[in-house]
């Protein structure tokens, strides 16, 4: 889409959407959105699990048609091992800087059963914007109503949709 916007003489604006799943078991800290949250499980994954910030990541790279994560980082590579997503979310903020966009806003949807997510959320945003720069981040939690893998606790997933542009 080109827009004329009041900012910029000529813009492009791009939408990307990103999902990702990850199940819950017992021996794993838990990560959500760039913190580490006291729970009994954590989400099993090459990396940290941290879906919340996998869902930003692809949506990201789907707004500037970069691909997807597991391109990216692959979960074959040793180097990935337990790596902090935080440090994948800034590795692709960076590839979006490189090709010229501007994050405009994130929106996120994180659904768990448990733990309630709502007292980490201004927490997980604050971390969120140290790496990308700008504060139009939105986390939003639902539990499933017990529906389902994730409503009965086994897994959590988050689903993000963003709005990036590039001057033009
Ligand atoms: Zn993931």
């Amino acid at each position: 889409m080109n827009i004329r916007t009041s900012e910029h003489q000529n813009a492009v604006i791009r939408v990307g959407f990103g999902y990702d799943i990850h199940k819950l078991v017992k021996g794993r800290p838990l990560f959500l959105g760039g913190i580490k949250i006291p729970y009994s499980k954590g989400l099993l994954a090459h990396s940290d699990g941290d879906v919340l910030l996998h869902s930003i990541c692809d949506s990201l790279l789907g707004a500037a048609g970069l691909g997807d994560i597991g391109q990216h980082f692959p979960n074959t590579a040793q180097k990935y091992k337990n790596i902090s997503s935080l440090v994948l979310l800034e590795k692709i903020f960076v590839l979006l800087k490189n090709s010229g966009y501007k994050i405009i806003n994130i929106d996120t949807m994180l659904v768990a059963k448990e733990p309630k997510i709502s007292p980490y959320i201004e927490k997980m945003k604050k971390e969120i914007s140290k790496v990308i720069g700008t504060k139009n981040i939105s986390i939003k939690a639902t539990t499933n109503e017990e529906i389902g893998d994730i409503g009965k606790g086994k897994a959590i997933c988050s689903y993000s949709i963003c709005l990036i542009e590039k001057n033009v």
